[in-house]
């Protein structure tokens, strides 16, 4: 039997000595590393993006509401079907989250999802490029203009995510990545706040360091600076950032396998009747991140056993996102929750399941799966 985790991080020997290198120096936060991390980053996403590394994804989305000065009283439309991390930063700063359906096919939200849910009090729209499928930005984006409103990309699971041609995170006012261990490239905890507006990206650069006015390197007597707002410490240590640097050149290699892994096991499973498989629509570039597949009617209500059974073969398996977040205890008690309202969000959560297609894997683990899953499927009771 194969063992197939669902997600193991992709470090190599190389990525292992920068960071013995940086233990050896003199400098371990706010230096080199993360400047070169940010400017290796910025190249990969190209199309004048001007990046800030943080210290987790949720401070990159923290940081971009903040820097819009949103808070009580506001709305913000968020995707009903994502991480949590979406509709917290815009609840921690004192906003209300609205929620809404995403489309069955990609499980992202849509200028039609969003459009009824806007309001006199909406001051941003949130969306996230669901399991690295690109939302469609034209249509979105606008839909924002049109009303005045703040794109906030929540790309933490979109890297290598292409929409006609160009990479998410610069469609909307700021993109926010995320570098924990099970992403497309990880610093352990980390992430990068992305925007095509220099303005923008400075003023998070000072928010996110404690709001003082200038690095080390920038200040002509030693210990003198002064500050321009009420900041905070967001940062990537630079032994975060050196393990990260290795990754990003890796990228290519990363997304290719990835790719390939993914068409070799969505061919297989299109085979089987009852099944979906989410994925992008034409003109837009899928990062990935996993395959999920959704059950239909007859297979669904085994959905849990299915996945036991997966995981008795050795097949590692997640689901994606595993409750609508207006579901959740926290958000459904302070806004009650319609699951009529979300019909596609608890469709996903309910009755799909996220399979493995990382770059630790290859043809045969795909193969495996396939196999496993076929097996599975023609088994009663799913075990
Ligand atoms: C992982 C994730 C986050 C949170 O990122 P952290 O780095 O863990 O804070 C936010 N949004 C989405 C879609 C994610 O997958």
């Amino acid at each position: 039997m194969r063992t197939i985790p669902f997600g193991r991080p992709w470090i190599f020997d190389e990525d292992k000595k920068a960071v013995l290198d940086v233990l050896d120096g003199p400098i371990l936060a706010h230096g080199p590393q993360a400047k070169a991390l940010e400017a290796e980053f910025q190249a990969f996403i190209g199309d004048g993006a001007h990046c800030v590394s943080v210290s987790s994804g949720m401070a990159a989305l923290h940081l971009a509401y903040l820097h819009f000065g949103i808070g009580a009283g506001d709305e913000v439309i968020v995707p009903a079907q994502t991480h949590v991390a979406t509709a917290n930063a815009v609840a921690i700063v004192g906003a209300t989250p609205v929620f809404v359906d995403c489309d069955p096919a990609t499980g992202n939200v849509t200028a039609e999802t969003i459009a009824p849910a806007i309001t006199s009090r909406t001051r941003a729209i949130s969306l996230v490029h669901f399991a690295g499928i690109p939302c469609e930005m034209s249509r979105i984006i606008a839909l924002a203009d049109r009303h005045g409103l703040k794109v906030v990309e929540d790309c933490a699971l979109g890297v290598g995510s292409r929409y006609r041609d160009r990479h998410v995170g610069v469609f909307g006012d700021v993109g926010c990545f995320s570098f924990y261990p099970v992403k497309h490239l990880t610093t352990a905890e980390g992430g990068m706040f992305v925007s095509r507006h220099a303005d923008v990206a400075a003023s998070v650069a000072t928010l996110r360091a404690h709001g003082v006015d200038r690095s080390h390197t920038e200040r002509t007597l030693p210990g003198m600076y002064d500050v321009v707002c009420a900041g905070l410490n967001y940062r990537l240590s630079e032994i975060q950032a050196a393990l990260g640097r290795g990754q990003i050149k890796r990228l290519p290699d990363n997304l290719a396998r990835r790719g390939e892994n993914f068409r070799a096991l969505a061919t297989a499973l299109r085979r089987i009747p009852g099944v979906r498989v989410l994925d992008a629509p034409a003109g837009a570039v899928n990062s990935h991140y996993c395959l999920s597949v959704v059950l239909g009617s007859g297979l669904r209500e085994r959905r849990d056993d299915i996945a036991r059974a997966l995981n008795a073969k050795g097949v590692g398996t997640s689901v994606y996102y595993p409750q609508p977040v207006p579901r959740m205890t926290y958000y459904r008690k302070k806004y009650s929750y319609d699951p009529l309202r979300f019909p596609h969000a608890e469709d996903i959560s309910d009755h799909s399941i996220a399979l493995p297609v990382g770059p630790h894997l290859g043809p045969d683990d795909m193969a495996y799966i396939a196999e496993a899953f076929t097996q599975v499927l023609a088994t009663r009771g799913g075990s």
